[in-house]
């Protein structure tokens, strides 16, 4: 990768094991980075509070932005707490879990955000591989997303998505190879019930979240 020392990122931050891992990988990469946290309507306020206390583990300065006007939109059930949340994918169609239009608005936010503060790095940790289906955490819309946001503020940014092509084992791999596997392990949080680390064991954040780590607990045993 390029060296990016002198420049500085900003990290599309929930505190949960994607973002932190994310957030990890950015320190090593740039110069300073910025961790940006977005309020809509979560099942959860303390997950906001808990990627705040990951961000100061990491003396990485936070900032926390209201997006609730998305929880208005359309109902889903990460965002209604009278919508109950689909276990697993719908035939032929998203789970309930879907926010439509979430990351688009959101790496719209932020890059605006970066753009006022001179930032043109922005990280975020979609992936295409273990993803439930969205749309939104597909390579190609994050590369027509960083197009069209380069050509509405005619501006340079660049869109780092570090967990694109990695399954959930290979995101705890890489938080290892960061030196952060335990702190990503016991201080993030993953799951829809709003349970530390390890979660409810039973929501489908929680169920992709446990598997991937012991499938990396596996394949790590058998290389000590
Ligand atoms: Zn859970």
């Amino acid at each position: 990768m390029k060296d990016y020392q002198e420049q500085d990122a900003l990290v599309l931050f929930s505190g949960g094991q994607d973002s932190t891992t994310c957030l990890y990988w950015a320190k090593r990469q740039f110069r300073n980075t910025y961790a940006l946290c977005f309020i809509y309507g979560q099942r959860h306020s303390q997950e906001v509070e808990n990627a705040r206390r990951i961000a100061d583990m990491a003396r990485t300065p936070f900032q926390v932005l209201d997006a609730g006007i998305i929880s208005r939109l359309a109902p889903n059930s990460l965002t209604d707490f009278s919508v109950e949340m689909d276990e697993g994918k719908p035939a032929g169609s998203y789970p309930n879990t879907f926010v439509p239009g979430r990351n688009l608005l959101f790496l719209t936010f932020a890059a605006t955000l970066a753009y006022a503060q001179g930032v043109k790095h922005l990280v975020t940790g979609v992936s295409e591989a273990d993803y439930s289906g969205y749309p939104d955490c597909r390579d190609t819309f994050i590369r027509s997303a960083n197009a069209t946001l380069n050509l509405a503020m005619d501006n340079q940014f660049v869109i780092h998505t570090p967990l694109m092509w990695r399954n959930k084992k290979e995101v705890w791999r890489l938080a290892d190879e960061l030196d952060v596997f335990d702190i990503v392990k016991n201080e993030t949080l993953t799951c829809y019930n709003g349970i530390l680390a390890e979660g409810c064991g039973h929501c489908p954040a929680c169920r992709l979240r446990n598997k991937g780590l012991q499938e990396y607990l596996a394949e790590r045993g058998n290389n000590l």
